[in-house]
């Protein structure tokens, strides 16, 4: 048996931090992933978004602004790491260097002092009637056994949570968000891409949040002509409908297309309604494609590993849509197909509160909130095809501490995508740099806990947003 105070299970966006946050509160504290590397699904992305509001206000920071900083001082950020997003759809965007980020956890993890357990996949949980006591891990050693005070679920997928018999909810694959296959592609002249756009904005997804037309009175064509002038001026590139902008009403029959309605593209059906194109802080040619749109059960493993076929034929399919009618893409070719298919929605635990809609909407505070979010909801409203939610006035929410905690098991906590919330606001909570300040707060919250002998559930949550205060986090 292997005794830590903390044990963190997934290594991802909200686990690595997590990791580190609970070391450096002097907590023993284990780490266990089943990849090889650190920081999981913004890794693939080579993004950390939002850290503000579309008012440009600063929603996180902590350790997720600590974490973009070292990235930085290895050359893997922009000068200024936190770009401007006229798509107006999350209030900033980041891009990082994946490689630099895979670099930067490890750094930040060895020296906080945790012990990593990679290729090291969590089985089953360890419980002492309604109180997760450690967890059932195997590796190339075998099976392990590992015990903890407090255990940190952030497997994106609540994996810690289901063994252990917490409650949890699940939408049908119909109704959840769809899952991507990630790809990147070199070769790309960005600024032909930059040319198109600033020729006719209307093909593109500007200024999608109203605060920003209404309020602060932009138009699509000013931005593009006064700001824009390269892809990191315009970073978050969503093409708003590849078939009615790009592909010629003569080659409509080739690909079976009969209209300009997602339900018409005929063999170009698979793709997400908005084609997304994202750069690299480094490398103007070369970007991430989030393009093809899987609906699936992501905790059905027969059923994920045929999802990498279907995501792998859509990458293909997308290619030659990219070189033959999207400007700049037609000398690209491929990078790299990222590892697995990166999902967007599986299971979020029962907590003892349930983030809403309206708290979304509304930019709900609460007396125990620890992080804040401003992305808006993406509500699936068919697959493949999803819409957009606003905060009212450009603004941001709280997310309780609450969110984290499970209603029905002690010793454990939840930190990532996997929390407490509707299926419509799961849609904005889910992101990445929000997925890190929960990681942080389950963090200290989990350290408190196994310091003071008392369950994370009777954490004094006024304690909690001090230190967190403390450690930079915005609360
Ligand atoms: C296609 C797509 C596009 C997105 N776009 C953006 C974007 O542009 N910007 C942004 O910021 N966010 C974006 N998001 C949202 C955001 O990236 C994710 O919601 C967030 O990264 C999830 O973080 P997490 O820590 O919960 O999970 P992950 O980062 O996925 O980490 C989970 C970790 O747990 C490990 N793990 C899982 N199960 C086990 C187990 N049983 N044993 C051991 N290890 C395990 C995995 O190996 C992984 O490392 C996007 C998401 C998707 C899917």
């Amino acid at each position: 048996m292997h005794r830590f105070d903390v044990i963190v299970v997934g290594g991802g966006t909200a686990g690595a931090i997590a990791a580190v946050a609970a070391a450096r509160r002097g907590a023993h504290t284990c780490l266990v992933d089943g990849a090889g590397h650190l920081g999981g699904t913004c890794v693939a992305l080579a993004n950390i978004t939002p850290f503000h509001n579309s008012r440009g206000e600063a929603v996180v920071q902590g350790l997720a602004q600590e974490l973009v900083e070292h990235i930085g001082a290895q050359g893997g950020t922009r000068g200024k790491p936190h770009l401007p997003n006229f798509a107006g759809i999350g209030g900033s965007f980041t891009p990082v260097d994946p490689e630099a980020m895979k670099v930067a956890l490890f750094q930040l993890a060895e020296a906080a002092g945790v012990e990593l357990w990679l290729h090291t996949v969590m089985v089953d949980a360890l419980t002492g009637g309604t109180t997760v006591t450690g967890v059932r891990a195997h590796n190339k050693s075998g099976p392990q056994t590992l015990s903890a005070k407090v255990v940190i679920d952030a497997t994106g997928d609540a994996d810690v949570a289901q063994r252990a018999g917490a409650a949890y909810v699940q939408d049908t694959p119909e109704a959840a968000l769809n899952a991507t296959l990630l790809f990147r592609v070199a070769g790309v002249d960005t600024d032909a891409l930059i040319a198109d756009a600033r020729g006719a904005p209307h093909k593109f997804v500007l200024l999608s949040d109203p605060y920003l037309r209404q309020v602060k009175k932009l138009s699509p064509g000013q931005v593009m002509r006064e700001r824009v002038s390269d892809i990191y001026d315009f970073p978050y590139i969503y093409l708003s409908n590849l078939v009615r902008d790009y592909v010629p009403r003569s080659d409509w029959g080739e690909w079976g297309i009969t209209g300009e309605d997602k339900s018409e593209w005929g063999r170009l059906k698979p793709f997400g309604a908005r084609f997304s194109i994202m750069p690299l802080p480094h490398r103007r040619d070369v970007v991430t494609l989030n393009v093809t749109s899987l609906t699936f059960d992501a905790t059905d493993g027969a059923q994920r590993s045929r999802a990498e076929m279907e995501g792998l034929r859509q990458m293909q399919l997308a290619l030659e849509i990219l070189r033959r009618y999207v400007p700049g893409f037609a000398r690209s070719f491929l990078h790299t197909v990222l590892p697995g298919v990166s999902v967007r929605a599986s299971r979020r635990i029962v907590g003892e509160y349930e983030l809403k809609r309206d708290d979304v909407e509304n930019g709900a505070r609460f007396a125990d909130g620890i992080a804040r979010g401003s992305y808006p909801m993406s509500v699936a409203v068919r697959p493949g095809v999803r819409e957009h939610l606003f905060v009212r006035d450009g603004g941001d929410y709280d997310i309780p501490y609450r969110c984290l905690v499970p209603r029905d098991m002690d010793g454990l906590l939840v930190a990532g995508r996997c929390l407490s919330a509707s299926r419509e606001a799961i849609g904005s909570a889910r992101m990445g740099a929000q997925c890190m300040a929960y990681g942080e707060a389950a963090a200290t919250a989990a350290a408190l806990a196994a310091e003071r002998g008392v369950a994370p559930r009777a954490v004094d949550v006024a304690t909690l947003r001090r230190a967190l205060k403390e450690q930079k986090a915005i609360v």
